[in-house]
């Protein structure tokens, strides 16, 4: 474990910034509606770099899998979580399919 660690205690790992819902009340909507010229690109993180990340990772730590996207949207998402198997994993979903 590397010493640049010592205190960490939670990451949010964004795997993807899109999202399937259009809630009202959401900060990221309200910036593509409102100031399109600084709404960011959306999309889904590369695999590898998630596979470096998790390498990287010292155990015991609490992995988030969302911050701005709908995590289950990843298409590795099952790939993804299972690279934190020394981590404690967690996942907020919006739960629309
Ligand atoms: S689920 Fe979250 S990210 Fe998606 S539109 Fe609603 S508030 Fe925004």
């Amino acid at each position: 474990m590397s010493s640049c660690f010592n205190g960490l205690y939670c990451i949010n790992l964004e795997l993807t910034s899109r999202c399937n819902k259009n809630c009202w009340m959401c900060g990221r909507r309200k910036i593509d509606r409102e100031y399109p010229e600084i709404a960011m690109n959306y999309g889904d993180m590369d695999l590898e770099l998630v596979k470096k990340i998790a390498k990287q990772l010292p155990e015991g730590i609490v992995v988030q899998f969302h911050n701005n996207g709908e995590p289950l949207l990843y298409p590795r998402f099952g790939e993804a979580i299972r690279l934190f198997k020394d981590q404690i994993k967690c996942v907020d979903t919006n739960a629309k399919s």
